[in-house]
């Protein structure tokens, strides 16, 4: 058992990481950079060290800063939380050769589905079904003109190495192609220095659908079901919930299978989650996340079970405390992103909370690391919590999403809680039929965004 973990990240999932570490009798180290001292997060954990200035890149990605705040406190094993390190191959690789235990997979499988060229080879070859597209990299101008001829329009040019919502461009036409190969190419080279694009069939209308899995490391793997995250702005989701809306039980026992069984067969170990679009009743692959996800709390509400604790047995090596026999949904549960931003063009907005309570009762859950007279710093994510409901059924669910908004305060700042208070409105909402861009353009119509 470890005795002492140490973890990587500040904010609300540093908290969820610390409340497992806590109910499994481990000690937790916080580490913080300069702008955190007084963050939620060092004051929970049981130790907390500094490891830099304000700046991500000098303190939550200053890989020598963090093994040494291992060697210092010696915490044994190193959670990595969401963004950040989470997803960063070379810092799992330094982890094992200082003998720490990094709670996550291993290098390998980051890096393979860290590129997503390699991802959907990967996953192709494993029998998960994909979105029509080329076959790996598109070297030039002529072969994409080529095969978008080929695919047939619409079709996404995307950068291989991408991801939250950058380096990917639409050709409607033909014509848009050049600009929109060239466009993903240089986004993808200057965020992610690497130029190599893939092409894929545009969906008109899929709703984004994620299967959450998890294995032992030892050929042993289950699915959590899916969750719905269709309500995105500029490809970033706002509002995710589980069970999906639209998906069938043949649904979800097929394609939970297939992606369970996909990563038994690699040996994945931890949680993962293999993103599809939906459209028409298929699945079409997008990617895969090797960590723990935002949204993670709406799958554990409807099972009954924690990820993070899960987690941190396998990375020990013990077996996983779920079978996928026992694994049955309980209701419905919805979760809404809070951020530090001001509507309606979502500008980050950080400042100093004057007043917060968060909401509470039955099947009402706060994730966050607010406080009353706390400064958000303007360096990171805007994220500051996500309320997590759960019901009986979907209707129970956003009745409960309803009541709990209204007992939410975050005084001092703009949030985009009213957002969600607006969206509460739409008869959509409550039928569940939206697709990923409902919300795009219910902004657009609501605000002229
Ligand atoms: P990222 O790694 O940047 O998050 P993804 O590949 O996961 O990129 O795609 C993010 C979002 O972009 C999806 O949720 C979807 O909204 C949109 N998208 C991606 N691929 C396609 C596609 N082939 N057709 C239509 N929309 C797509």
């Amino acid at each position: 058992m470890f005795d002492k973990i140490l973890i990587a990240n500040r904010g609300e999932i540093a908290l969820r990481v610390i409340r497992a570490c806590r109910e499994m009798g481990i000690k937790s180290v916080a580490v913080h950079s300069t702008a955190d001292s007084d963050a939620m997060h060092v004051r929970m954990a049981d130790e907390a060290i500094c490891i830099g200035p304000a700046p991500g890149t000098d303190s939550y990605l200053n890989i020598a800063s963090i093994i040494a705040a291992c060697e210092v406190t010696g915490a044994q094993a190193i959670h990595p939380g969401y963004g950040f390190l989470s997803e960063n191959a070379k810092f799992v690789q330094i982890v094992e050769d200082h003998d720490l235990t990094f709670i996550g997979p291993t290098a390998e499988h980051i890096r393979t589905m860290g590129d997503k060229i390699t991802a959907k080879d990967t996953m192709k070859a494993l029998g998960v079904p994909c979105v029509p597209g080329s076959d790996g990299g598109v070297p030039d101008l002529a072969t994409a003109k080529k095969l978008g001829e080929e695919i047939g329009y619409p079709v996404i040019i995307k950068a291989t190495a991408g991801g939250g919502g950058r380096g990917m461009k639409v050709a409607q036409t033909a014509a848009d192609m050049e600009s929109a190969f060239l466009t993903a190419r240089a986004e993808g080279k200057s965020n992610f220095g690497n130029d190599e694009v893939y092409i894929e069939k545009y969906l008109t209308t899929p709703r984004h659908i994620e299967i959450q899995v998890f294995g032992d490391g030892k050929g042993k793997a289950v699915h959590l079901g899916e969750r719905d995250c269709s309500l995105q702005r500029r490809h970033q989701k706002v509002f995710e919930e589980a069970p999906g809306p639209c998906i069938t039980e043949e649904e979800r026992a097929k394609i939970g299978k297939i992606c369970a069984d996909a990563v038994a067969k690699i040996n994945y170990i931890g949680a993962g989650t293999i993103e599809f679009l939906y459209e028409n009743g298929e699945f079409y692959f997008i990617e895969m996340n090797t960590r723990l996800q935002v949204e993670h709390p709406v799958t554990e509400a409807i099972f009954g079970v924690d990820l993070v604790r899960e987690q941190i047995r396998v990375a020990e090596g013990l077996p996983m405390s779920i079978s996928q026999d026992e694994l049955t949904i309980n209701g419905h549960s919805i979760e809404v992103r809070i951020n530090a931003e001001r509507l309606p063009n979502f500008a980050p907005c950080p400042g100093k909370i004057t007043h917060f309570h968060a909401p509470g009762g039955l099947g009402v859950r706060m994730d966050s690391a607010l406080y009353d007279g706390y400064s958000i710093p303007p360096y990171y994510d805007s994220l500051i919590g996500k309320l997590i409901v759960h019901g009986r059924d979907r209707q129970e669910a956003i009745a409960r999403l309803h009541r709990a908004l209204g007992e939410l305060i975050v005084d001092g700042i703009d949030t985009t809680i009213p957002l969600f208070h607006a969206l509460l409105e739409e008869g959509d909402i409550h039928t569940g039929e939206y697709n990923i861009h409902w919300l795009e353009k219910w902004l657009e119509a609501t605000y002229g965004e």
